[in-house]
């Protein structure tokens, strides 16, 4: 059985299936039967308490020993200190000596320090859901049922969920969780967000997960998006034999990006928001090589105030003391609205105003933009590069580049995303400090489908031989003109691709950094000569499969 989902990351792990344990009912109010007094009942949740008490501890312990999440330590610490708290005792005393059952007891006690907590609000009001968490644990030990929440177990395992909260997932012992899966949740849920950061193999947003039994075998495949369940021999030892590749390949990380013979080619990440530098980081970004900047604007009324931009790009600078930080100016227009700058009524928003064109009109907002980055830059010691997106020819570029360097900032470039920068690329490379080549966009004008549109997305690939002699004029004045060419776009992520454009001339990639891994691994399958070679069949069109036109 296969079970379609979301991926996250391209990971992929085999392993037995464990449920994450149900919640409880809420304890009925019924009145405690005569036999049991509460001074024993008191007794058995003194105990209960301690259990609880003592587990978390241990588990804090293991933590802080690197069994487990290690910033989880100091929160199963505190979890642990509120099954201790004797506030929380006397109410639970009072509500037994009303007559209420041990487990309403503490249900009720831990409901009212829940609300009190809530009350406050704040950090204290998100204590509130741990606190719930500790007093379903002690109502499970009464009732001898697991507690709730993420399992425990000797042995590795496969977590299958609706969704982890992320009082769960702070407490999941990565040791032993081979791969999350969940039936709800999207991409950008907390699991999901938890899996790219700690780089978890995960599939989400599976639906029909729930169904798979617990101890049931499954291969849970990220990059494919699927969970096998009962998969056969030979597609498990196909999952293992990824799995190995996967593992050698992260092996490198940390080392640079090079090919076979040692040719250099940087890679970098594609950033949003100056948190995303952690994993990028992580994955062994060498720098970045596109921070989108649109996150500082979408959602927003009006572009934001000098200072605000400054401050965000300055956190990103901050985390790459002497590496390398490509910035693009504000990308507004077609697929990114924003509707204080763009005209919502153009015909074909793609040909519109976007971009460099838009900012141009908005001259203010460049001109802030600008600004901004050139305070950051130099209160950072990052390499700060810039760029503008929607470049059309010399005449746009060399505007730009003037306007950069007139504000103080040392880099300035283009993106490379039109096909008429390509065709100018010789005249480009003599004003431009560098180009990068924006694929996803290159590719849309190049072969004139919108990449919006599912119904001509057969047209967008990077492989259309189009588009990568588009990519050789631009790579070839670069050459010729001592200029740096990257591509940040989608076909940087793609590992054969990426030894292509490194033989075409590219000097460095820029891609999401989960792919990074795979990337780094396959360059160094190649010697330049070796990669050169794949580049002219991939020029002559080898590479290229036409889809519904065969
Ligand atoms: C691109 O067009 O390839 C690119 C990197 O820019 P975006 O995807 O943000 O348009
Ligand atoms: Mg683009």
């Amino acid at each position: 059985m296969e079970i379609q989902g979301v991926g996250i990351g391209r990971g992929i792990a085999v392993g037995p299936v464990i449920h994450m344990a149900a919640g409880l009912d809420v304890p009925g109010d019924d009145a405690r039967s005569e036999q049991l007094s509460a001074d024993a009942e008191f007794e058995r949740i003194g105990k209960a308490l301690d259990t609880v008490n003592q587990d978390l501890l241990e588990r804090a312990r293991k933590a802080q020993a690197g069994e487990g999440a290690k910033d989880a330590a100091p929160i199963l610490t505190a979890l642990a200190q509120m099954a201790q708290d004797p506030a929380l005792k006397t109410s639970i005393r009072s509500f037994l000596d009303a007559g209420k059952t041990a487990e309403r007891s503490v249900y009720e006690a831990f409901a009212d320090f829940e609300g009190k907590l809530k009350e406050i609000g704040g950090y204290m009001g998100e204590r509130a859901n741990d606190l719930h968490d500790v007093g379903q644990r002690v109502i499970a030990d009464l009732l001898g049922v697991p507690a709730p929440g993420v399992p425990e177990s000797d042995t590795p395992f496969v977590l299958v969920a609706p969704d982890l909260s992320p009082a769960d997932t702070s407490s999941l012992d990565m040791t032993k969780v081979l791969a999350i899966v969940t039936s709800e949740g999207g991409p950008t849920s907390h699991t999901a967000i938890l899996a790219r950061s700690r780089g978890i193999v995960a599939v989400v947003s599976a639906e029909g997960a729930e169904d798979l039994r617990n101890g049931q075998q499954v291969i849970v495949d990220a990059a494919s998006s699927l969970v096998i369940a009962d998969p056969t021999d030979s597609q498990v030892a196909d999952a293992e034999r990824a799995r190995q590749a996967a593992d050698q390949a992260k092996a490198l990380r940390g080392q640079p990006g090079q090919l076979k013979d040692g040719y250099k080619i940087p890679l970098l990440a594609n950033v949003g928001k100056p948190a995303d530098a952690d994993p990028a980081l992580e994955c062994g970004a060498e720098g970045v090589g596109l921070f989108r900047s649109e996150f500082l604007f979408l959602g927003n009324e009006q572009a934001p105030g000098v200072e605000e931009q400054a401050r965000a790009y300055k956190a990103l600078l901050e985390r790459f003391p002497g590496r390398k930080v490509v910035i693009r100016l504000l990308d507004a227009g077609a697929d990114k609205p924003l509707p204080f700058l763009t005209q919502a009524d153009e015909p074909n928003p793609a040909l519109g105003l976007r971009g460099l064109r838009t900012l141009k009109v908005h001259k203010q907002v460049l001109d802030d933009q600008l600004e901004a980055l050139a305070q950051a830059d130099a209160q950072t010691d990052a390499d700060l590069w810039v760029m503008a997106p929607m470049v059309a020819d010399e005449h746009e570029a060399d505007y730009f580049v003037r306007l950069g360097k007139s504000k103080g900032l040392k880099k300035v470039g283009v993106m490379a995303e039109v096909p008429s920068i390509a065709l100018m690329a010789d005249k480009v490379a003599k004003v431009a400090d560098f180009v990068s080549i924006g694929t996803n966009d290159l590719t849309q004008y190049t072969l004139a489908a919108d990449r919006t549109l599912g119904s001509v997305s057969n047209y967008q690939t990077p492989w259309h031989p189009a588009v990568l002699r588009a990519i050789k004029m631009i790579a070839d004045a670069g050459q010729a003109n001592d200029m740096p060419v990257g591509v940040c776009g989608e076909a940087a992520a793609d590992p054969q691709l990426a030894v292509v454009l490194a033989g075409i001339g590219v000097t460095s990639l820029s891609m999401t950094p989960v792919a990074l891994d795979d990337v780094r691994a396959e360059l160094t399958k190649y010697t330049l000569d070796e990669a050169k070679k794949e580049a002219a069949r991939a020029l002559d069109g080898e590479f290229y499969h036409p889809r519904g036109w065969e």
